[in-house]
């Protein structure tokens, strides 16, 4: 739970008029209240804690726009505070539980249409509940030429994926980049369309008249997204994707240095990533089959698991597109800048054909989700995870202070590093994922504190972190405080003036509406 989170109650006999309410919107079998079991999956998976305070109210799912509107009109009524999610999975960050104990889910994963996929100009129109999955087997069917950018898990949704900033792998892989045009509706019912809202070019160009306004939904609670534009890449004439092993820190640290002005000239065409040892082998294989004593995996054991899976200490995933030259020339140019490194090896798919991480990568590189993420996760056996990431320059002191910081704060709660640089054009994000077993309550809480250690470090070493799990919202917040909190500020002034009411996700990214700052005072 996040810090004093107040939750969201109201009185009993109004609780069960809004239900009743809510009933009549959108039809009795749509509502579920605390009898009904199909409310236990609104809970997060890999909880942090016991979460019977973070249990909602009742989870409302509307099929279109004028019951979200009815919802609206019942959450101002009653004063009710609503959770929107899209595809619910989040996971890592909270998962499907709202931030409040007492919320209303509100819960779009009805609304899962493709509503256009224009081949010709390359895009689709998507609504709320749509997942990759879904839109990459909706693009089969139809024989599109277009590839989507998933994200390292299929079951999310490109629309939840871009309002929590998310990434994938292709070259589409910043989602903020690839959005175009949305519909929203306002916390008083007004659909809003951004973009030119005319419907022959809204998902071609982003921009109408005055301020462009798509990225105040992002990871905000100043409205409930209900479509979004989002732009396809056209299949490439050819893809590589490739694998470069490194043996140390010092290499990381000369890669890094090395692809800097490949990353800013374009020619690293994909997100690529850099993974520790450990990130990387959990996708085929677990801790306890390297080392039988507790605790991060040590010298001997990283060793051995390197030597047998071919593996580096550092791994990184790319992958090349286009024309058969096109390929070759690219792979020149980035070979030559990383075959000094000492011990660097390069590997494509024709020798790794037995190898999980890399067949995950390169199905994500290429395009197609995959769920095979989900096995790192057995890294400890029955394991969930809880990410804590920052963004860095993109330079090899800063990834090596960052790195050796996280691997000491990892070994010292008991985890190993398992960590990824993605490369950005300018910067570096940094994540860490903290797996840890699933339900086991000492876990939890070193995952915890471990997570709540690595968000302290970072704001000192001047990191901010571009994306909060529910537990660290407001912590995150805080760390954004620029000139006493003036951007805050701003954002606070926006939630008061278009969600006057405060019904749409309360605390969400550590904004609180009016009404809960005083509950949260007193
Ligand atoms: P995913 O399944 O892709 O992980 P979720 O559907 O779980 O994404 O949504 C993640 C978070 O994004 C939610 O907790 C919520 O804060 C926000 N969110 C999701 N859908 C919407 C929406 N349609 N409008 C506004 N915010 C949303």
């Amino acid at each position: 739970m996040t810090r004093d989170a107040p939750p969201a109650v109201v009185d009993a006999k109004a609780a069960q008029r809004a239900l009743a309410a809510l009933r009549a919107a959108v039809g009795a079998q749509w509502v579920f209240d605390t009898a009904n079991p199909e409310l236990d999956n609104y809970r997060d998976a890999y909880r942090l804690a016991d979460d019977q305070a973070q249990r909602p109210l009742a989870a409302v799912l509307p099929a279109n726009l004028k019951q979200i509107q009815q919802t609206l009109a019942i959450a101002r009524r009653y004063k009710l505070a609503l959770w929107p999610i899209s595809t619910g999975r989040n996971l890592g960050y909270g998962g499907a539980a709202p931030l409040n104990g007492g919320a209303v889910m509100l819960d779009l994963q009805r609304m899962k249409r493709v509503l256009e996929v224009n081949e010709q100009h390359a895009y689709a129109v998507v609504e709320a509940g749509v997942s990759y999955l879904a839109l990459h087997s909706h693009l089969k069917k139809i024989g599109s030429q277009l590839w989507l950018d998933p994200t390292a898990s299929g079951w999310g949704g490109p629309l939840a994926n871009f309002l929590e900033r998310g990434v994938g792998y292709t070259p589409y892989g910043q989602h903020s980049d690839t959005q175009c045009g949305m519909q929203l509706l306002l916390a008083d019912g007004t659909v809003v369309e951004t973009a030119s809202g005319h419907a022959k070019t809204r998902c071609l160009y982003r921009y109408g008249q005055r301020a462009w306004v798509d990225g105040l939904f992002n990871q905000a609670n100043f409205g409930i997204v209900t479509r979004i534009g989002v732009h396809l890449m056209p299949a490439p004439a050819g893809y590589r994707p490739y694998l470069i092993t490194l043996r140390s820190d010092e290499a990381l640290h000369a890669c890094i240095e090395a692809l800097r002005p490949l990353c800013l000239a374009g020619v690293l065409q994909a997100r690529t990533t850099l993974m520790s040892l450990p990130r990387a082998a959990a996708y085929g294989t677990t801790r306890a089959a390297w080392q039988s004593a507790a605790g991060p995996l040590r010298g001997e054991a990283l060793a051995k698991l390197m030597a047998a899976l071919e593996l580096g200490q550092w791994n990184l995933y790319g992958a090349l597109y286009g024309a058969e030259p096109v390929l070759n020339s690219r792979w020149r140019v980035i070979e030559n800048a990383v075959r000094a490194i000492p011990g660097a090896g390069f590997h494509f798919a024709a020798t790794r054909d037995q190898d999980a991480a890399f067949k995950c990568r390169a199905a994500l590189l290429g395009g197609t989700p995959s769920m095979d993420e989900y096995h790192t996760l057995d890294w400890v056996g029955a394991g969930a995870h809880l990410d804590f990431s920052a963004v860095l320059p993109f330079a090899g002191d800063s990834a090596l202070a960052a790195c050796h910081t996280a691997r000491n704060l990892c070994h010292a709660h008991g985890f190993d590093y398992s960590a990824e640089f993605q490369l950005e054009a300018r910067s570096l994000r940094h994540e860490v994922r903290i797996v840890f077993e699933r339900d086991v309550a000492t876990r939890q809480r070193a995952a915890h504190s471990l997570h709540a250690a690595l968000a302290a470090h970072s704001v000192r070493d001047g990191h901010g972190s571009p994306r909060a799990h529910l537990a660290f919202m407001d912590d995150t917040a805080m760390s954004y405080s620029w000139h006493d909190h003036t951007l805050r500020r701003a954002h606070q002034a926006l939630k008061d003036v278009l969600d006057p009411h405060g019904v749409i996700a309360p605390g969400k990214s550590g904004l609180w509406p009016g009404r809960y700052v005083q509950r949260k005072k007193s």
